[in-house]
């Protein structure tokens, strides 16, 4: 089969005019066998329907906040930027991968907008929110595994990790509170914060909150996530 075309969603600067991608993610696509392809956020329906119609699998990037009005919340004080185009792109696009059958992977904000698509909620920030729980937001460089997570055993997270146990780098301050229906929480920092999300059986639907695309070049187990989204399109 030919290569798999993986979309990969961008953070959007209003101000700058820009759209970005960390590069990393796309060489993670690129490693992993993948073709990887930007996607902008984008109003339209139709819009989201194209998209959603040629590409074979969908990574939610990392970037800023949710908007907590999309589950319920007023906005708490401290609570970061938010891009309202972005957050309705991307629960549009997840829920119309979901609807067709195709793959979706998110990468730390991309669990979040998996959580929040299928009705879950969040901390808006998870220091003030759970005082006790540990740093989640280091000060250690971006590819430092600074905390362990427990893997359910039998999850298809650890299945592609091939470990129930393991260390993981953190760059989150919100996190998931309220599990979506669908979902099963499948990794767990030690102060019980949900670190991965994943539906069982189809579609193949996966979220972490670590950030396997800096990790990769060094990180086997970090590797074989992008590899899991690629082999799931085949
Ligand atoms: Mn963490």
């Amino acid at each position: 089969m030919a290569r798999p075309c993986i979309g990969i969603t961008t953070a959007h600067n209003a101000e700058q005019g820009n759209y970005y991608c960390r590069h990393n993610y796309i060489g993670g696509i690129r490693q992993a066998g993948g073709v990887p392809l930007l996607l902008p956020p984008l109003a339209d329906q139709d819009e989201l329907l194209i998209c959603a119609g040629r590409i074979d699998a969908l990574l939610l990037s990392g970037g800023g906040d949710v908007c907590p009005a999309l589950f319920g919340e007023q906005p708490h004080w401290k609570l970061g930027k938010f891009d309202p185009e972005r957050d309705d792109f991307e629960i549009g696009m997840l829920r119309l991968m979901v609807d067709l059958g195709k793959p979706v992977l998110g990468i730390c904000r991309g669990l979040q907008v998996i959580n929040v698509a299928l009705d879950g909620t969040l901390y808006q920030d998870l220091a003030s929110q759970q005082p006790q729980s540990l740093q989640h937001m280091q000060d250690a460089p971006r590819r430092y595994p600074a905390h362990s997570v427990t893997l359910c055993q039998g999850s298809r997270l650890s299945d592609i990790l091939g470990a129930t146990r393991l260390q993981v780098n953190s760059l989150h301050h919100q996190a998931i509170k309220d599990v979506a229906p669908g979902l099963q929480a499948t990794a767990l920092a030690d102060d019980g914060v949900i670190e991965g999300v994943e539906a069982s059986g189809q579609p193949w639907l996966l979220g972490v909150q670590w950030h396997p695309e800096v990790m990769w070049e060094h990180d086997q187990a970090a590797a074989s996530l992008f590899r899991a989204l690629v082999s799931a399109c085949l």
